[in-house]
């Protein structure tokens, strides 16, 4: 049976709302369209009552407690707000922040903003797995070291970072950790206390909630962690983010992780079940491929392959009825390979032959099946036409790259 085309598989980029965090979120654009600072009436305090469910609904996935949460429009956001809060609350105690090449740009350039400001950055590199060496950000840590900021998991290959390891070397030297763990959230478990994490970025339109809402985790015990509001006005949220609230996208925020915090498991087992299969399919219909990232140490729901001897634009168009992007499409408008498969070690053309498959809660098998036969039928259809590919096979391999399938 053919599945409804096109068939999204660009979770990574955002999900769809889940229909029960729409209906949950409905109320607060008419009947209670209160506004949550207003104390005089009903309408205020019923938007303040469903802001406070939410903040308990998103702490509770976490492991936090509800005062720990601020909410903002989304990761980019919270990571600005973690990171420029941080070096700006902690400038008398030093001026130095560590962080990784294959970081995601919200978190990148917002170094960058301030390194250009006079802050010094160490930024760490990753192995062939995208997996950061621990010796080394260990002997990166100085006296002068504010602020340790490493993702959960990369947006792009899916590659975990050993964020617990890395939360307990942070606190051990007394140096703050912020993790952007926007991919991570609702995909692997996430422990604000088991993994030591001191500030945690997320965002809601990654797990089945609104676009432009999300949170900042700031821990409030051992250690207590401030850090300088970047928005100044009437005070709301404590002062950390002063602003209106956006009470509907922050009930649909609740909603999401509330879902999460019920269904998770099976969210994962379903997501795992999808990629796994789809990942078996192409192993085999298919040679020369190559998974990039690591294999062990990776997202349940992402896929980030390179098909050899095809460019992954001329794929793209092969398999327009499957939303994916490529390798050399993720950095928007222009056709610069990903500085993340880059960091990885990959050459310009292995990673222009990437393409990341990221499925969710609404991909069926059905989906992945029809996805699968599609995207094999291409890359043989465009090998025929490739004369390294020919010699690939006669045993001339110009590039020496390590293919997983041969
Ligand atoms: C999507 C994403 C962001 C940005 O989140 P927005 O809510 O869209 O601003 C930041 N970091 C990572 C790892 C992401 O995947």
């Amino acid at each position: 049976m053919t599945p409804k085309l096109p068939i999204y598989m660009d979770n990574s980029a955002t999900t769809a709302c889940d229909p029960r965090v729409v209906e949950a979120m409905l109320p607060y654009f008419t009947e209670r369209a209160g506004n949550a600072a207003s104390r005089s009436h009903s309408f205020g305090w019923a938007a303040e009552e469903a802001v406070n469910t939410a903040r308990h609904q998103v702490a509770q996935l976490i492991g936090a407690s509800a005062k720990e949460i601020t909410f903002t429009s989304g990761a980019t956001e919270s990571d600005n707000l973690a990171i420029k809060g941080i070096v700006e609350m902690y400038h008398k105690k030093g001026n130095h922040v560590i962080t990784c090449q294959t970081e995601h740009k919200a978190v990148i350039d917002t170094c960058k903003h301030l390194e250009s400001n006079g802050l010094e950055v160490t930024w760490l590199g990753v192995d062939d797995e995208g997996r950061l060496d621990l010796a080394a950000l260990e002997s990166a840590i100085t006296d002068r070291t504010i602020l340790v900021t490493l993702m959960a998991a990369n947006n792009e290959t899916g590659t975990l970072h050993q964020v617990a390891d890395i939360g307990h070397l942070c606190h051990d030297k007394g140096v703050i950790f912020h993790c952007d763990a926007t991919q991570a959230i609702g995909r692997i478990p996430i422990d604000v206390d088991a993994m030591q994490i001191d500030l945690l970025s997320m965002s809601a339109h990654k797990i089945y909630g609104p676009k432009g809402i999300g949170a900042l985790y700031v821990r409030r015990r051992n250690p207590r962690v401030r850090v300088t509001p970047m928005i100044d006005g009437g005070g709301h949220e404590r002062g950390m983010r002063s602003g209106t609230l956006n009470v509907t996208g922050i009930v649909g925020l609740g909603k999401a992780c509330a879902i999460l915090n019920d269904e998770m498991g099976k969210d994962v087992e379903h997501a795992r079940t999808l990629r796994d299969a789809l990942e078996a399919r192409f192993r085999a219909g298919l040679d020369h491929l190559r998974i990039n990232g690591s294999v062990e140490h990776r997202l349940p729901n992402v896929l980030n392959i390179s098909f050899g001897y095809v460019e992954g634009e001329s794929l793209l168009m092969g398999i327009k009825d499957v939303a994916v992007p490529s390798g050399s499409a993720c950095t928007s408008a222009s056709l610069e390979p990903s500085y993340v498969l880059r960091a990885l070690g990959l050459d310009d053309d292995l990673a222009h032959n990437s393409i990341r498959f990221s499925v969710g809660r609404f991909n069926s098998i059905e989906e992945v099946d029809y996805a699968a036969d599609l995207v094999i039928d291409a890359v043989k259809r465009l090998r025929d036409m490739s004369p390294l590919y020919e010699m690939a096979l006669e045993g001339i391999d110009l590039k020496s790259v390590q293919w997983d399938v041969h």
